[in-house]
């Protein structure tokens, strides 16, 4: 059996019941196999890969908290601190009833190869709990924040691990994680990113993932000979990476027809309404029918549907395994031509391969969406420095990692007989980076 073959065999024996982990490890070796082969002998004997799928640390606690009822409730609490080769741990933190150890790991292993893509000193790390921030007050998700932080505390810090936000954490907890590790330690350090800009963060890192994703999509297009002007786009979610990929695809000239929640999507043949998408999930924090219920041409539709729509470029955003093989279907069917990932790990194995088979530009989360961990090291730098840089100046070097990224994943599957395999040429450039760095530094 081949090296990459006994490792992913391996992972499977040893992470049972772990569907996500094993999907994204999958995708990483399969697409690293050449590379692999190429030095089998010497990573083989170093256990490289045993090494880089087993995470560095795996955290896994208790965090009670009590309700507005006065009732004692209690959830899990995740942080896996996966590769430090090339820096301190950094990802996000995800709060979401789905949340488990698999789905926590899969999301770690697949940051190791985004935070090296984005040519940044940062290794790999996620974290989270089942929490549900949906429908609980204010002073609930301070007691659920302030719990869980009590106990992460003694594992994170400015030079050793950097959460941040993800699905389910945003602005208000991240507020509320930071003031109770400053109060539990009594140090004022860039512990998390994503902060609010009284008190540490940075200009541009709420617009980051989004308008990284555009960024990085407009000059895949350039370098296929397409623009994005006046193209149509189907994007899904509602969140924090949709709305700001939904604002830049719109300056950049495209129409933007769709947006989706857990519940239900919205059809806008006349392009989205970006204010009123903000006032309805970001202020209200609603669902998509209040949209609909203000806006005459927009049209809900309950459940999943967003992939239906006619368009040139697709961007899922909400979250994973949302784009399966019917969906991609469907897409190549309507002549869309791009699809570029804004979540992590949303589309499925098999409806990746058939894009790819059928021509259209794909390419993978861990590239299209660095831009929100990139401006996050960004944040770490200003926090370092004690110094804010302006939005112009955060918002001009986002593009520049982007176009970056871009040209560093056409360049590795160039390189290895694969031109136009984004899939390949992410996980390749960011593999040989975090192997280097590891190989350098010893069995450790
Ligand atoms: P948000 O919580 O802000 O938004 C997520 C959106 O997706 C919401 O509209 C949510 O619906 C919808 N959604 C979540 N889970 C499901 C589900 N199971 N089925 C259908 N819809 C769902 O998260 P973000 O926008 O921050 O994150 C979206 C994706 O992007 C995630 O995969 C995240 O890991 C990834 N990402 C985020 C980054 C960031 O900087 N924020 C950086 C890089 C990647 P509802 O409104 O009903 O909750």
């Amino acid at each position: 059996m081949s090296y990459v073959d006994e490792v992913y065999s391996m992972v499977v024996e040893k992470n049972p019941a772990q569907p996500e982990f094993h999907q994204a490890v999958k995708e990483v070796l399969e697409s690293l196999r050449v590379v692999i082969e190429a030095n089998e002998e010497a990573y083989r004997k170093d256990a490289l890969l045993e090494r880089l799928v087993t995470p560095e640390r795996q955290l896994l606690f208790r965090v009670p908290w009590v309700d507005d009822k006065g009732q004692v409730q209690v959830n899990n609490g995740f942080r896996v601190q996966f590769n430090s080769a090339i820096g301190p741990y950094k990802g996000g933190l995800r709060l979401h009833p789905s949340v488990n150890l698999g789905i926590i790991k899969f999301l770690g292993f697949e940051q190791i190869f985004k935070n090296s893509l984005t040519g940044l000193p940062i290794g790999g790390g996620k974290g989270g709990s089942d929490f549900d921030p949906k429908g609980k007050s204010d002073r609930e998700v301070m007691a659920f924040c302030q719990s869980f932080i009590t106990e992460l505390y003694k594992y994170i810090g400015a030079d050793t691990d950097v959460p941040a936000g993800d699905i389910g954490t945003g602005a208000r907890e991240i507020g509320y994680m930071f003031g109770q590790y400053k109060r539990i330690r009594g140090l004022y350090e860039g512990v998390l990113t994503g902060k609010g800009l009284s008190y540490g963060g940075s200009l541009a890192r709420t617009e980051a993932t989004g308008y990284g994703l555009l960024y990085l999509v407009e000059e895949m297009l350039k370098c296929n000979g397409k623009d994005i002007a006046g193209k149509t786009v189907a994007i899904s979610g509602a969140g924090n990476v949709a709305i700001y990929a939904t604002q830049k695809a719109q300056q950049l000239g495209a129409k933007v027809v769709t947006c989706s929640d857990s519940t239900g999507w919205i059809y806008d043949p006349e392009g989205i309404d970006v204010a009123l998408l903000k006032e309805v999930k970001e202020v209200k924090r609603a669902r998509l029918t209040e949209y609909a219920a203000a806006r005459k041409s927009a049209e809900y539709h309950e459940g999943k549907g967003v992939w239906s729509v006619k368009c040139d470029i697709a961007l899922p955003c909400a979250t994973q395994n949302e784009l399966n093989l019917e969906d991609a279907k469907i897409l190549v069917a309507n002549g869309c031509f791009a699809v570029a990932e804004g979540a992590n790990m949303p589309t499925t194995m098999e409806a990746t391969e058939y894009l790819q088979k059928n021509g259209i530009l794909f390419c993978p989360g861990k590239a299209s969406n660095a831009g929100g961990v990139a401006t996050s090291a960004l944040e770490m730098s200003q926090n370092s420095e004690r110094l804010s840089w302006t939005f112009e100046e955060v918002d001009s070097k986002l593009k520049g990692i982007m176009v970056n990224i871009f040209h560093n994943l056409d360049e590795a599957a160039k390189k290895y007989g694969m031109e136009g395999n984004y899939v390949a040429g992410a996980n390749i450039a960011g593999f040989l980076k975090v192997a280097e760095a590891m190989t350098a530094q010893g069995i450790v």
